[in-house]
């Protein structure tokens, strides 16, 4: 180390404050002036006892007439306050002796809290006191968000210092807003000085409710930040280069995938495709997200994007989360693209070495211009000739970097694959406006024809042998049927005993049950433990009618299509997720049978369901719209755990509320360009003052 760096001063040690102002994030003027008040405390005005009303939380003055300490029930300070009007007892179950002498007869006090009243009288239990005497405050005062070791008094110093030294000049004009509000003509300056210290005559409930003309402002400016930094992020991407694959027409791979599908696409799907194609057709690389419900065909679109980019001479993967799934969309490809002369490879994680060997050299030498599989695809040794296009399937289910792995596996300098995400866990409009604004969202909004809705009936567990009787009738039918089993968190084992024992329990209960083909029905039992040969012989054997019963931990949730299941029995439908229950049913009504969805539920030694889970049953019942859903569950839940923290940003919105502020959401995604456009300095200065260090982070 040389002197000159070794005689630099050292940082002065963080003081207690500092290390505590730091825990909150608040390191900057701007952070302190943007770290608002949870709530306020009305000081400003002492009420009467006489004029007292149950249960309001009010500030009292008068002369301590007793001061003891009980020891029944339990220790606790008594204090009895007359104000002229009427007495008040206050309780206090810890105290110091100092709160004790400022509490002692004789003295004149000012009492803050809940007032009870009651067979003895008005009470307040811990109300916060002061000596009496002195101005009352004409603000309300605040209160902020804090942590141990930090008190309100020194936060609430460190905040209005903040606020005084920060720069709050304003990086859009308060008239911007008024197009969508006219009420929302604050300055930010005025918005954060009013929201730290609002006057007495305000409404207590518009702060509350952020629906406050200053709050406006605030919810503004966070979606602001939020969207341009998406922007940003957008415009970066821009920059970056992909092959470009037109989409040629005559005898090609996709005139003769299309001609030979089985089906006519829909309306839906037809539109998709354009917008994939459109995307592809441009050397920037897509980045598009095609959500489609359960069963809205997203498999075929994903494969005639495949082949504009074999026919453009490329190589594409399509990557699924599990080997189930990605085994049968293996299956499905090749049977479509097999009949037109394309060699595909298969990876997975269990795959015999010298399979695998094989796999990679057709992936490296460009003989399989298809690549399906599992995690495999990604690893080191994979390497390919010339990716191009990269489609990840259920894509929540894989990690960012997972996703920029698999961009890595273009070899050529300075370029990316098109990337295509699918997903079947919709996200609701508002969420995709916010969170995903980098992303291009194509929407499968149509079912193929043929479909009949789903009948949802939520049974208590009290009736599970009607449930098994209904299974009976639904087998000897020739329908086949699903029983699924929770998945139990903290054991494996315990998760895979309870499928053991329902596969028991339904094998004895179906014995010799006739079937169509007059044989025995069989019962076939899955779940993740199992050898992945076997999985696949019981995953076949249920696919091709062999199998009238399959009991199943949620190793089945996604993908998975056996048109000829009807009935999906769901055990212990109170512990699964919203979106997981919705994925779950999707299995049935796949085929043109009516099809049925059994949620059974037990409430253990509870009298009743929670809340959040009776909600989460009743959205079941009540639809089958993988949207409506999304939205539900995105109420249930919150944006941050229905995104999970990861790709959220924990704290990326703090003060607006996507369920209410769409319409200053929408605001917000017009301004933004505009910003950054015509004004780039201000679009950049509004960016680090919401975002400051943590942009970088948001864009991962
Ligand atoms: P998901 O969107 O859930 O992945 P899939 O791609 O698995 O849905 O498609 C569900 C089923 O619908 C498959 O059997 C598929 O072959 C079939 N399918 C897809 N598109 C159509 C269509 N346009 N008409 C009829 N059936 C279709
Ligand atoms: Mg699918």
């Amino acid at each position: 180390m040389t002197a000159a760096l070794s005689a630099k001063p050292k940082p002065a040690p963080l003081s207690a404050t500092d290390k505590a102002l730091d825990k909150l994030g608040l390191v900057r003027d701007i952070d302190l002036a943007l770290h608002l008040p949870l709530r306020y405390e009305d000081e400003t005005r002492i009420t009467k006892l006489d004029e007292a009303r149950e249960g309001d939380a009010i500030q009292i003055e008068g002369a301590v007439i007793a001061c003891e300490v009980s020891y029944r029930p339990r220790r606790q300070l008594i204090v009895t306050v007359n104000d002229g009007t009427d007495t008040c007892t206050l309780r206090f179950f810890s105290f110091y002796p100092s709160q004790q002498k400022a509490l002692e007869v004789g003295n004149r006090i000012r009492a803050r809290g809940e007032i009870k009243g009651g067979f003895l009288g008005w009470t307040m239990l811990h109300p916060a006191f002061r000596a009496a005497g002195g101005p009352l405050p004409t603000a309300l005062t605040p209160v902020y968000p804090t942590v141990a070791g930090l008190p309100q008094p020194v936060l609430r110093k460190a905040v209005l210092a903040g606020l005084a030294r920060a720069d709050l000049s304003d990086t859009f004009e308060p008239g911007d807003l008024a197009q969508f509000n006219p009420h929302v003509l604050w300055t930010l300056r005025a918005a954060l000085q009013f929201l730290h210290h609002p006057t007495p005559d305000v409404s207590l409930d518009t702060l509350q409710d952020h629906s406050h003309p200053a709050w406006q402002r605030l919810k503004a400016e966070e979606l602001l930040a939020q969207q341009l930094s998406q922007l940003q992020s957008r415009r970066a991407r821009a920059a970056l280069r992909a092959p470009v694959l037109a989409e040629v027409h005559g005898g090609t791979l996709h005139d003769r995938l299309l001609a030979a599908l089985p089906f006519a696409l829909t309306q839906a799907q037809r539109r998709v495709s354009a917008e994939i194609a459109r995307d592809m057709a441009r050397h920037v690389p897509m980045h598009r997200l095609l959500q489609g419900d359960v069963g809205a065909g997203k498999t075929v679109v994903a494969a005639l994007a495949a082949t504009i980019c074999m026919d453009a001479g490329w190589q594409c993967a399509l990557m699924a989360p599990t080997e189930i799934l990605a085994e049968q969309h293996f299956r499905k490809l090749l049977g479509w693209l097999e009949p037109l002369g394309i060699t595909t490879a298969w990876l997975t994680g269990n795959q015999k070495a010298k399979e695998r060997r094989r796999m990679l050299e057709m992936i490296e030498s460009g003989e399989a211009r298809l690549v399906v599989g599992t995690h495999a695809v990604i690893q080191e040794k994979v390497h390919f000739k010339n990716l191009a296009l990269a489609v990840i399937d259920e894509q929540h289910r894989f990690g960012v970097a997972q996703r920029l792995a698999l961009r890595r596996k273009l070899r050529h300098e300075g370029m990316e694959p098109h990337l295509l995400m699918m997903t079947a866990t919709p996200i609701p409009r508002t969420l995709a406006m916010s969170y995903y604004a980098d992303l291009d969202v194509s929407t499968l909004d149509e079912l193929p024809p043929g479909r009949t809705p789903i009948v949802t009936k939520v049974v208590n567990e009290a009736r599970r042998h009607e449930v098994i009787e209904r299974i009976r009738a639904q087998i000897a039918q020739g329908r086949q049927v699903y029983w699924v089993c929770p998945l139990i968190e903290e054991s494996e084992a315990l998760d895979l005993s309870n499928a053991t024992e329902t596969h028991a329990e339904l094998s004895a209960a179906l014995q010799g049950t006739p079937i169509p083909s007059g044989e025995a029905a069989q019962v076939g039992l899955l779940h993740s433990r199992m050898p992945s040969d076997e999985k696949k012989a019981v995953m076949a054997a249920f696919v091709q009618g062999q199998m009238a019963v399959l009991v199943s931990t949620t190793v089945i949730e996604v993908g998975v299509d056996v048109p000829n299941a009807s009935l999906m029995v769901i055990d212990h439908a109170e512990r699964f997720g919203l979106s997981q229950l919705h994925q779950l049913r999707g299995r049935v009504g796949r085929g043109a049978a009516a099809s049925a969805c059994v949620l059974l539920y037990a409430t253990g030694d509870a009298p009743r369901l929670s809340e959040a889970a009776r909600e989460r049953l009743k959205a079941m019942a009540e639809t089958n719209d993988g949207f409506e859903i999304a939205r539900r569950d995105l109420e249930i839940r919150g944006p941050g755990e229905f995104l999970g923290a990861r790709q959220s940003g924990e704290a990326m919105l703090r003060f607006a509320n996507l369920a209410l502020d769409g319409a200053l959401l929408e605001w917000a995604r017009a301004e933004a360009p505009k910003l950054l456009d015509q004004h780039p300095a201000l679009a950049d200065k509004h960016v680090q003052r919401w975002l400051g260090g943590k942009a970088e982070y948001l864009k991962a």
